[in-house]
């Protein structure tokens, strides 16, 4: 942030801080329809969004919001390459679902937040195995002019998402 000098110049300074972008991402504009669920007691998340997605053809949905808590969790830690993806924690143990967030489409991609009776925080890569402790309430948006895929980054070693332009509008 920029020194506050109250001379009047602060504005310049402030903007002199910031990095011109080299370029931008292309962005499709779309208007949303969101779904509302609760999962209860012992129901896993993440297959349970997987199969919501499947029987709804959500073709680019994501998670809006999650609130809840889970008994178990698997997540893959940061550090993690396409050749050595090793790095698992499988969490067993009474969780706040603090954040959940990610793509449902095209196979998935969630990142989940998790605060134990300490308050401490960990969170990773959602593999699977989110059991719901008390309640998961959920929203789901899916975008009406886009359709989710994901491709090889041979940049990355992973299938990354690819977000292109819907035909005709669902
Ligand atoms: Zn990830």
């Amino acid at each position: 942030m920029s020194e506050r000098t109250h001379d009047g110049e602060s504005h310049t300074k402030c903007a002199n801080l910031v990095a011109e972008p080299l370029n931008t991402p292309p962005a499709i504009a779309s208007p949303m329809v969101c779904y509302a669920l609760r999962l209860g007691p012992g129901e896993e998340i993440f297959s349970t969004l997987m199969k919501f997605v499947d029987e709804n053809q959500l073709d680019s949905a994501f998670i809006v919001t999650c609130v809840g808590s889970v008994t178990r969790a698997k997540i893959r830690l940061a550090h993690a390459t396409a050749e050595e993806t090793n790095k698992i924690l499988e969490l067993d143990d009474k969780f706040e679902i603090v954040s959940l967030v990610g793509t449902l489409s095209a196979g998935g991609h969630l990142h989940i937040s998790l605060s134990d009776r300490k308050g401490a925080v960990i969170g990773g890569h959602v593999l699977g195995d989110l059991k719901v402790f008390t309640t998961a309430e959920i929203v789901i948006g899916q975008l009406s002019s886009t359709v989710f895929t994901r491709e090889m980054d041979t940049r990355t070693g992973f299938g990354e998402l690819v977000i292109k332009q819907r035909k005709r509008e669902k």
